[in-house]
């Protein structure tokens, strides 16, 4: 987590760094600060938003066309002014800013407060920045092989930029496990976690790699790995759009981002899928689909709403493409000793391409010979540039910290996945296959029509607003969704909420249902609907309050529930890609009743990067 923007160049840094850190905030927004360089280093940093920081230097003697930013996400110390990066080293010769968890930091700092150093910060980022000049003294090195020598002696993740009083016109930047991206414009460079704040002034960027070593310095980039040798650096062209990552008239990104949905799913199938021919085609895949076709097993790896598109998939896998499918919680399977046979294929899912835990589970099942693909949005992220293959879910920068259009792309994908496979398998007849296309391509405007109900959500939130609790049941396809909406619930509300299968109310869950127990069952007219009848009469009979997603035109649970919410009807494996929107909206508008910061909800940063 954390948001890193670094400028070197012609222009003032501090407007570039601060607008930069605004379009970052995403990332953490606990505190932020900057070092400006001008006859000095100067540094200015606050507790709180981006927006307190620049109040605060305000005022301030701000000139100067070199500086680096960070809005933190704090591991080590809480937040406050002094564990708000950049960190002076001891000499105050250097500044730096990190993004990650240095994990050996607790036995370097002892060695340097033995060595007399003194430390203002509770962070182990303070740690590696005197750890850093420490090893420039001992050995008399200039400071780039000074970082380079620190750095193969940390363990842990870290994005770092650092920029030093004796050498002003120099900026290090290093990367292992958390990501940077370098803007190189006209006689100026850009460091950041990601472009975003890069692509109003170039669309050219490098992304660093693990283990590598930049140094902007004279108009010139270099890069190197930790091992010394010289990289060549490959400029990428950026494809985004300014606005993509502006509200555009909404007064959230969530909001924003669930209203992109029709257009988003449609950008994911995009060139894909041709219902009236009856193709279609995931390029990035085709290379290794024999692998896929032929596995034995797939592993599906994830975090939080990513999880939740494996578990969807899991259904959709097993019941068109017959192959079992197991779906891991990326930070477990990496610390268990999984055990991977030759024919698995492992698909790894993150809307960011960075989460730590999946990136780390990604390297353990490589290790073992698996092939692995990625089903990522961010395009040059770390997770599509280390699986074998993927294919991306063209969403667009989502920017609210609750994935909603990240979630409906994911699945889009998956189904597509399913589907190829499950054609060249010949596990599904070519009607079922042809119809199932024709349902997936009528999705985006379907999901419109879903759009549709939001001031009838909004009608029911302003009903539970003040709720403690609720709990959200749903069956097959839609357990997951029932595991989704109680998520978005909790994250950005803060009312306690679980997801069940609704089966498994009668073991445990029931015993909290009376008349307070707001009860969210998603309930289309599928296979399951007659049992998810019975679990609703069983929750009514204990007074609890129903509110049902059900198919347009249903009587019979409508007449049973204190709410119903209709949605329409489309295939049974295709219904999470509906059901889901009336759920993103009502945690939305909870939310905003309650008076929550919807897009930075408290405690949580939009991509996990440290584990
Ligand atoms: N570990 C560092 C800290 O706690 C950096 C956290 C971040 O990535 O924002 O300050």
């Amino acid at each position: 987590m954390c948001g890193i923007i670094a400028y070197s160049g012609h222009r003032e840094a501090y407007p570039v760094i601060i607008k930069g850190l605004k379009r970052l905030e995403y990332r953490g927004y606990d505190s932020a600060g900057v070092a400006i360089f001008n006859q000095d280093l100067q540094v200015y940093k606050k507790k709180g938003r981006v927006s307190d920081l620049d109040a605060y230097a305000q005022g301030q003697d701000l000139h100067g066309t070199v500086g680096i930013g960070h809005t933190r996400w704090a591991t080590h110390g809480e937040p406050n002014d002094v564990n708000a990066h950049p960190h002076y080293s001891q000499s105050k010769n250097i500044v730096l800013i990190h993004n990650g968890i240095i994990e050996n930091y607790a036995s370097i700092k002892q060695d340097l407060l033995n060595k007399g150093y003194s430390f203002h910060s509770e962070t182990d980022s303070e740690v590696l920045v005197n750890f850093i000049e420490d090893v420039q003294q001992n050995v008399g090195c200039s400071l780039v092989e000074a970082v380079r020598l620190a750095l193969q002696k940390v363990v842990g993740a870290y994005a770092i930029v650092i920029i030093s009083k004796d050498n002003p016109g120099q900026m290090i930047a290093a990367r292992k496990g958390s990501p940077l991206v370098i803007g190189i414009g006209e006689r100026e460079f850009f460091v950041a976690s990601d472009a975003t704040p890069i692509i109003e002034y170039t669309n050219e960027v490098v992304y660093l790699d693990d283990q590598e070593l930049a140094v902007i310095e004279d108009g010139e980039l270099h890069i190197k790995s930790l091992d010394s040798i010289e990289k060549t650096p490959y400029i990428h062209k950026l494809d985004l759009e300014l606005d993509a990552i502006e509200k555009g008239g909404f007064e959230h990104f969530m909001l924003k981002e669930i209203f992109e949905q029709p257009k988003s799913v449609s950008d994911s199938m995009r060139g894909r899928i041709n219902s009236t021919e009856g193709t279609l085609l995931l390029g990035g895949l085709i290379e290794y689909i024999n692998r896929l076709v032929s596995a034995d097993r797939i592993i599906i790896l994830g975090c939080g709403t990513s999880w939740h598109a494996g578990l969807v998939a899991e259904y959709i896998f097993e019941e068109l493409a017959r192959v079992p499918v197991e779906v891991e919680y990326a930070s477990e399977f990496r610390y268990r000793n999984p055990i991977i046979r030759e024919n698995d294929v492992v698909i790894a899912i993150s809307q960011s391409g960075e989460t730590a835990d999946t990136l780390a589970a990604i390297e353990l099942a490589k290790s073992k010979g698996a092939i692995i693909f990625g089903v990522c949005n961010v395009v040059g992220a770390s997770i599509p540039r280390v699986t074998h293959a993927g294919a991306y879910i063209h969403a667009g920068p989502e920017i609210g910290v609750a994935s909603t259009k990240a979630f409906t792309g994911q699945l889009s994908i998956l189904m597509m996945m399913a589907l190829m496979i499950a054609h060249r398998k010949g596990t599904i007849t070519e009607s079922r296959y042809r119809k199932l296309l024709v349902e997936l391509e009528q999705i985006p405007a379907k999901i419109e029509q879903c759009l549709a109900l939001n001031a009838q959500t909004q009608y029911i939130a302003e009903v539970f607003k003040d709720v403690r609790n609720f709990l959200y049941l749903g069956r097959g396809y839609n357990f997951p969704v029932a595991l989704e909406g109680a998520l978005k619930l909790k994250e950005i509300s803060y009312i306690h909420a679980e997801g069940y299968p609704a089966a498994e109310m009668k073991h445990g869950p029931i015993a909290l249902i009376d008349e307070e127990m707001p009860v969210v069952f998603i309930a289309p007219h599928d296979s399951s609907y007659e049992k998810i009848v019975s679990n609703i009469q069983e929750v009514k009979a204990r007074k609890g309050r129903v509110i049902a997603i059900v198919n347009e035109g249903d009587t019979v649970i409508k007449n049973l529930v204190d709410f119903s919410i209709e949605i329409p009807y489309t295939s049974e494996e295709l219904t999470p890609l509906l059901s889901v929107i009336p759920l993103q909206l009502l945690a939305y508008h909870i939310a905003v009743m309650r008076g929550c910061d919807v897009d930075r909800p408290r405690n949580l940063a939009k991509s996990v990067t440290v584990e």
